[in-house]
């Protein structure tokens, strides 16, 4: 059967048609990081304009993808939470729509969800629950055990920023937009990409954060004030123009690329080494997943998956294309919801479903 997955958390509008078996039909993206870049950050009212300006378009061109009619939909999945509430609002409004006039049941899908399982639509057979799932984006950092759809048990999550935010942030603050080919880059691409010329890249160094907090939980708020004040100093010493870079931007960018990933795995080793004495994989071959639209970053992948192996755990994250937001992620939850022992809830009328609520998560503490 076919599920139609409606995703408009954020600035992506992107609407999929996915198949019980993982295969993809249909897949429309539209981002709007052109229109939101230049202003440095997302306007939440000019976002919802867009998803309302393109997202029936995108509908009509995602059925003309598949060659499929609107009936042949087993039911329509659409992301509720957490996310813009603007932004929102526009795909479950149309998905409401869509719902009641082609009579087809509506899923619910937690974004954050979406994220952590879709690995599972590529490797569907290497890939069985539970698996510990570190989900690395622009509006989260947590580290959780997966053990299908609606349950996740998180294990930690950041204190402040997210690492995607951060790389964002500092990337604007370090002014690599003025580089014509990192123009329309996210931040974290373009410090990827940037590190991979540094001549000098151990002249930025950076503390480890929460390096005595026996936890899961995250900080990027040090990294990014330290960024910041690295980055003035060297502005003045260099005296750069009020518009202008410093000359080893791409030492620094490696600097900061290790610091981000140096955090990343200390945390990660530390809820391996939780699962692994819970017996959590007694079941299971020991899995990490990592996703979200950092997982991107194959220097973090590959150091995340030399930590992983140095427990004998496999590391897995999704394709490029699906790690950052897209509509297949949020059709393939609803599928999982429909393989969920046949036990899923379908709801014509998803009214009810708190949109402003964050991660609905399970927590676990995991202090010891
Ligand atoms: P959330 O899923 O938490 O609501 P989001 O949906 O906005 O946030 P994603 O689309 O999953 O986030 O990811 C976007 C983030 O991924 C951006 O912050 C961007 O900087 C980061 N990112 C994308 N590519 C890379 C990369 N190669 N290296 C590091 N970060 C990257
Ligand atoms: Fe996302």
């Amino acid at each position: 059967s076919y599920v139609l997955g409606i995703e408009t958390s954020c600035d992506d509008t992107g609407i999929a048609i996915v198949d019980t078996t993982g295969r993809v039909h249909a897949n429309v993206l539209e981002s709007q990081q052109q229109f939101h870049t230049r202003y440095g950050g997302i306007i939440p009212p000019r976002a919802q304009d867009l998803h309302r300006a393109r997202i029936e378009n995108a509908y009509e061109r995602c059925l003309e993808q598949a060659q499929l009619q609107p009936e042949q939909l087993e039911a329509i999945a659409v992301t509720t939470r957490p996310g813009l509430p603007l932004s929102l609002i526009v795909g479950l409004r149309f998905a409401r729509h869509l719902a009641r006039r082609e009579h087809k049941p509506l899923l619910p899908v937690h974004h954050m969800e979406a994220h952590a399982l879709q690995v599972r639509m590529e490797q569907l057979t290497e890939i069985g629950y539970p698996y510990l799932c570190l989900l690395i984006s622009g509006g989260h950092c947590q580290l959780a055990v997966v053990q299908g759809p609606g349950r996740l048990t998180l294990l930690g999550e950041t204190l402040d920023d997210a690492p995607g935010e951060a790389f964002d942030k500092i990337a604007r603050r370090l002014r690599l937009y003025v580089l014509p080919q990192y123009r329309l880059w996210n931040g974290g691409r373009a410090v990827e990409h940037a590190a991979q010329t540094a001549r000098q890249p151990a002249a930025y160094e950076f503390p480890l954060p929460l390096s005595r907090q026996r936890d899961c939980n995250f900080s990027f708020a040090g990294i990014k004030n330290n960024s910041f004040r690295a980055i003035r100093k060297q502005e003045l010493a260099e005296r750069t123009p009020p518009d202008g870079i410093i000359s080893n931007y791409d030492d620094f960018c490696a600097g900061l690329l290790r610091a981000v990933s140096r955090h990343l795995m200390h945390r990660t080793q530390r809820a391996l080494e939780y699962c692994l004495q819970q017996g959590l994989f007694d079941a299971a071959p020991p899995t990490l997943v990592i996703s979200g639209g950092v997982a991107n970053n194959d220097v973090i992948f590959a150091n995340l998956a030399h930590l992983a192996a140095q427990y004998n755990c496999r590391a897995f994250r999704p394709s490029k294309r699906y790690c950052s937001d897209n509509g297949v992620m949020i059709a393939w939850h609803g599928i999982e919801q429909l393989l969920q022992n046949g036990q899923y809830s379908l709801r014509r009328d998803i009214d009810c479903i708190d949109i402003a609520g964050s991660a609905g998560f399970q927590h676990t503490a995991v202090n010891d």
